[in-house]
């Protein structure tokens, strides 16, 4: 294929890029200044030396545009609320005092103030805070940031190209402050906002730059008439102002679905529009538009938040259609490369023949470069690079890693029956308390123990091999030891063995599931100074043999009480590691449910009578779009109940989710045909049990009576007042008793006095009850 060259050259640009540098140095330096160690000047020195490292990279690749404004020292939301003047009350004198330390305050909180509350960017595992808006906010216009990290590229040669969070976006990310009427809603601000973006621009223009991207990521996930007519108001103001910067506005994450045409018809200079996976819907809508005339384009084609190859020549040919629907058509990545590792080739771990498949920011923004220099000079240009990206993709979707014939034809004989356990939960239920032999209000906990410095030694000496398998293995089996003492004493009716081995869940299954890699130095940004190394879900999921029954079988071995196996779910398992873009996300949870369906039948062959199969994730892997909702649940719950029934009648399957809100997937959690269910609720005190009750939910729930956030002991009293409470909702058979989470980043001193007191409580209640 050869693609004609545009009438203007298609230039590469990227929307934002990976903040920490190669060796985390922005981490390192940030904590160090929390702990007094680093200066302020260092660590803005490290800061800069970071964001010219980035953009003299960027430039390399031949990326023409390179982002500014996009780092942060904490998260870019909160450098918004900076920089409209947002600060909260409560935070305001210390950010007066102090405007770096005030911004570290809003953000981890202090001794007495505390923190913006942070929650997920979109459907991805970054955190922004929150930022927090009242019928009195005044916003007021600080570009400081913007302007000097602008003028510091402009310095070095470069074109800039500020990135900021848009009005609209901004506003429907916001909470309403504590004590804001009600009926506030954080948008009714928008026409006190734009006059603060309008000086922003205007600061931004006069300090020199041509074009300013304002990000309305929130546009994309289906908005009322009146959030639209928002959108149009805030892009006919800004567009329309006098002196300004040509204006891009940049959605991802999504097809912009009932927004396009409203942008497109703002008086705005260019759109970026994702064109990756089912954002691809994109490219039909635009032209049933009209497409952009007069405008640019910018065409989100290679995936900005998984790490494989792009397939240049799918790219291109995308591009190719697209140059007919706009005045000038640029090529990106579909979001911000912050949610990718920095640089594939750092992983010498990985089988070449692998890590030829990889793309991470560094392999995606040269991939750019190659797409724009094949659009604009036509494909005999990058004639190399495109067979060098043919033979990977090959090599990818020809190799026995991505096409496991034993997991295929396993996964093509899954009938719907796998997916169901008979009896029904009302059948089932009574066999199990028999069989288990529980009193009523039965006592447990999440699965994990505190992680103590001895446990993280014992790994860190395993490493160093300081020690062998068998003395791991044996510091490991003490803990438990100890754990199940603890439980037998305080008298927990269904014990765990308290995680010891694991320190990251998804980690620890994924080390152990062939068709899966581990990184060295994968590391993404969570929130803040917070990194995690997602594992790379390459191929074709099974499991070669058994991961965690030893444990459960020692633990059960030294209690004559039920030991509750432990086991995190296909969804979660998906959500917390780059997934394979070469198959639906539904035909992979299948192949993880199976590998984990082996785990809870060999558990259960062991022995096992109670196993818990984790789900944290399963709310918030909702696609962004209402309309996309049911047919995720559908394979979710299907993934779930897939691992979860292969075992006898009297076997009770239990799961656990972290939240609170679950009142959009109620219908689907009892879909999951779990037997009992333990939910966070002790902060809410107890609102997810007449939640549940509301919904009419049939099955065993575990409220959670102990906020395991925070290292206060809950007294017996308070615990007992929480169960009266869950019992005026849920009947005293279907009740459990419960902290909200694991404990694994608890002490024991806490730990201790907290579960005593959980188990006194149920003690009191059960006794109240007996007498009643
Ligand atoms: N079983 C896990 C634990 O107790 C559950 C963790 C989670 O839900 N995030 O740590
Ligand atoms: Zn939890």
């Amino acid at each position: 294929m050869t693609t004609k060259s545009a009438t203007a050259a298609a230039r590469a640009t990227v929307y934002g890029h990976p903040r920490q540098g190669r060796n985390r140095e922005l981490k390192k330096a940030t904590e160090g200044y929390w702990k007094g160690r680093v200066s302020a000047d260092a660590l803005q020195a490290t800061a800069a030396g970071l964001r010219r490292a980035t953009w003299l990279c960027l430039a390399d690749a031949g990326i023409h545009e390179v982002p500014t404004g996009d780092f942060s020292l904490y998260d870019h939301v909160l450098d918004t609320t900076v920089m409209v003047g947002a600060v909260p009350e409560r935070h305001r004198s210390a950010f007066e005092a102090d405007a770096l330390d005030g911004y570290f305050a809003m953000a981890r909180g202090t001794q007495d103030v505390a923190p913006l509350e942070m929650t997920k960017w979109f459907d991805t595992n970054y955190h922004y805070l929150v930022p927090e808006l009242g019928p009195d906010t005044v916003f007021g216009a600080d570009s400081r940031k913007q302007v000097a990290e602008l003028r510091e590229a402009l310095a070095l040669g470069l074109t800039p190209r500020p990135v900021l969070v848009g009005p609209v976006t901004y506003l429907l990310l916001a909470k309403a402050a504590p004590g804001a009427p009600a009926g506030f809603e954080p948008l009714d601000l928008l026409g006190g906002l734009l006059p603060v973006y309008a000086e922003v621009l205007a600061d931004l223009r006069a300090a020199g730059a041509e074009w300013v991207q304002l990000d309305e990521p929130a546009l994309v996930q289906g908005r009322t008439p009146a959030e639209l007519d928002a959108a149009a108001r805030a892009y006919g103001t800004l567009g329309g102002l006098a002196d300004r910067p040509r204006l891009l506005v940049a959605s991802y994450f999504e097809r912009l679905g009932e927004a396009l045409p409203v942008l497109a018809k703002a008086p705005v200079d260019g759109l970026a529009l994702d064109f990756t996976g089912p954002a691809a819907a994109n490219l039909e809508a635009l032209a049933a538009v009209g497409g952009l005339p007069g405008k640019r384009l910018v065409a989100g084609v290679v995936d900005g938040r998984n790490i494989w190859v792009n397939d240049l020549e799918k790219s291109l040919a995308t591009l190719g259609t697209l140059l007919g629907l706009a005045d000038r058509v640029d090529v990106s990545a579909s979001c911000s490369l912050l949610h990718v590792p920095l640089d594939a080739t750092a992983e010498k771990d990985i089988d070449p023949g692998i890590a030829r498949w990889l793309a991470f920011a560094r392999q995606k923004t040269v991939e750019l470069g190659i797409l724009a220099k094949g659009l604009s000079h036509g494909t005999d240009a990058i004639a190399g690079e495109l067979a060098a990206n043919r033979a990977a993709l090959a090599s990818r979707a020809g190799s026995p890693l991505t096409h496991d014939p034993a997991v295929r034809s396993r996964t093509a004989a899954v009938t719907a029956a796998d997916a169901r356990r008979s009896p029904s939960y009302a059948e089932r239920a009574a066999g199990q308390r028999a069989h288990l032999g529980l009193p009523l209000l039965p006592t447990t906990t999440i699965g994990s123990f505190p992680q103590t410095a001895e446990l993280r030694t014992a790994r860190a000496d395993l490493r160093a091999g300081r020690i062998d398998a068998d003395g791991y293995e044996e510091r490991i089996r003490a803990e438990i030891r100890e754990v199940i003492a603890f439980q037998e004493k305080t008298g927990l009716d269904v014990l765990v063995h308290g995680e010891p081995e694991r320190s990251d869940m998804v980690q620890y299954f994924a080390e152990q599931l062939s068709g899966y890699l581990a990184t060295r130095h994968g590391w993404v940004q969570s929130y803040g100074t917070r990194y995690v190394r997602p594992p790379i879900l390459a191929g074709d999921i099974s499991r070669p043999k058994p991961m965690t029954v030893r444990w459960t079988s020692y633990a059960q071995s030294l209690a004559a009480k039920p030991v509750k196996g432990m086991l995190t779910g296909p969804v979660t398992m998906l959500a917390w590691s780059f997934v394979r873009d070469d198959q639906p996300l539904a035909d992979t949870a299948r192949q993880l449910a199976l590998a984990l369906r082996d785990e809870v039948n060999d558990l259960e062959a062991a022995g096992t009578g109670v196993i818990q199969v984790d789900e944290p994730a399963l709310r918030e892997t909702l696609p962004l779009r209402t309309a996309d909702h049911a047919a995720y649940l559908t394979w979710a719950t299907e993934a779930f109940r897939l691992t979860t029934s292969g075992v006898r009648p009297d076997t009770q399957i239990h799961t656990h989710m972290c939240y609170a809100e679950f009142g959009d997937i109620v219908r689907a959690i009892d879909d999951l045909d779990a037997d009992v269910i333990s939910l966070e609720a002790a902060r809410s005190h107890m609102q997810v049990a007449r939640e549940l009750a509301a919904h009419g939910y049939p099955r065993e729930a575990g409220p959670g009576v102990w906020d395991i956030h925070s290292p206060r002991v809950p007294d017996a009293a308070e615990i007992a007042v929480l169960l009266r409470t869950g019992l005026g909702a849920i009947p005293p058979g279907r009740l459990w008793v419960n902290p909200d989470c694991g404990l694994k980043t608890r002490g024991w001193p806490e730990t201790r006095a907290s579960l005593e007191n959980l188990v006194a409580a149920a003690r009191t209640v059960r006794a109240e009850l007996d007498a009643s």
